[in-house]
């Protein structure tokens, strides 16, 4: 998912990836060690909410080992043959990023696995009669595979991978540093006060964060004098629909449902979907992780809850309802 041309501020070295740490340590020594083996890296799947890095990362991890990258998505992969067109072309070493790899058909899926684990395909030449299918070797390659529902891969797909990382919301610090390097790339002046209550409002995304910077760039280029401050700054955000807590318009469509619909839950996520009219993934994917991470919202087995402070963020007694 996208909401603007991203390519201009992407990291291109684990140097220049801000935050996750834990993650970036690992993959250096993996990456060293599959060099000096002079192996194909393990294959490596990346799970974890939209806009955090995962794609990013791929592209990394491919420009480290100096080799090529093949970019695919499981919704485009139909058929095995699209995703053996693929694998034969890669070379020694080469990267297959596959995004979004819980969609893969279980066809697909299931031809996947002896690629992954032997680096062999079975391919049917010829029609009819004559049909056959023949094997064919592979040069060891590395898949990533990328997700946000790791829940709906399967437990063989899962256990292909020998790395296996969640990527976790980013500290409001490391999106300051995110705002920051990105204000220098796009060649635009910004205040500490600005890039602070940026980082604040970006839900923890750095897709988000470089998002906010663009749109609000122009209001400063426009409505003020072309530096980010903290007035163009909230300016910009309250037009965006964007509040102090960084919860969209979205978010609190969805809180205030809960709360003035359904006394504050639980609700089925199909519901919710239907009466804010938004797909039911893009709720579960997008919406949901961060809104459970800061406390306005918990999943029971009956569905979705508001939390007190759900209550008091969309300003609802929460004493005289429960
Ligand atoms: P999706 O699941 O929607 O495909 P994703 O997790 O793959 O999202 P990316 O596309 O890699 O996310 O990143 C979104 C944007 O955020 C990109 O413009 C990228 O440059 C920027 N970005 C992500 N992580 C970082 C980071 N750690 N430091 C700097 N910029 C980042």
């Amino acid at each position: 998912m996208s909401y603007f041309l991203e390519g201009s501020l992407n990291p291109k070295t684990i140097q220049d990836f801000v935050g996750q740490h834990h993650i970036l340590e690992n993959l250096k020594i993996f990456i060293q060690a599959a060099k000096k083996r002079k192996e194909a890296l393990d294959h490596i799947l990346f799970h974890g909410p939209p806009g955090l890095g995962k794609t990013t990362l791929a592209h990394i991890v491919a420009n480290e080992l100096r080799v090529n990258l093949t970019v695919t998505s499981g919704s485009v992969l139909d058929k095995p043959g699209d995703l053996a067109g693929l694998l034969i072309h890669l070379k020694i070493n080469d990267v297959i990023f596959i995004d979004e790899i819980h969609r893969l058909s279980p066809i697909v899926e299931e031809y996947l696995y002896s690629a992954m684990e032997n680096y062999k395909i079975d391919i049917i030449i010829d029609s009819g009669s004559n049909a056959r299918s023949v094997q064919i070797d592979l040069s060891p390659f590395t898949l990533i595979g990328s997700t946000t529902r790791s829940g709906l891969l399967t437990d063989p797909m899962r256990s292909r991978f020998g790395i296996n990382f969640r990527l976790s919301y980013y500290e409001k610090e490391l999106l300051n540093n995110i705002v920051n390097r990105s204000a220098k790339l796009l060649n635009i002046p910004i205040t500490k006060e600005a890039s602070h209550e940026i980082s604040n409002r970006s839900r923890g995304t750095p897709r988000i964060a470089n998002a906010l910077l663009r749109r609000i760039r122009d209001f400063a280029q426009i409505k003020g004098n072309g530096i980010i401050d903290l007035h163009i700054c909230n300016l910009g955000l309250q037009s965006l629909n964007v509040d102090q807590h960084g919860l969209d318009e979205m978010d609190n469509r969805i809180l205030s449902y809960i709360i003035d619909h359904f006394k504050g839950g639980p609700v089925g996520i199909n519901t919710i979907a239907t009466a804010v009219s938004e797909n039911s993934d893009t709720i579960e994917e997008v919406y949901e992780p961060f809104l459970i991470q800061e406390g306005y919202l918990i999943r029971t087995p009956r569905g979705r809850k508001a939390t007190k402070l759900a209550y008091k963020h969309i300003k609802r007694n929460f004493k005289k309802i429960n």
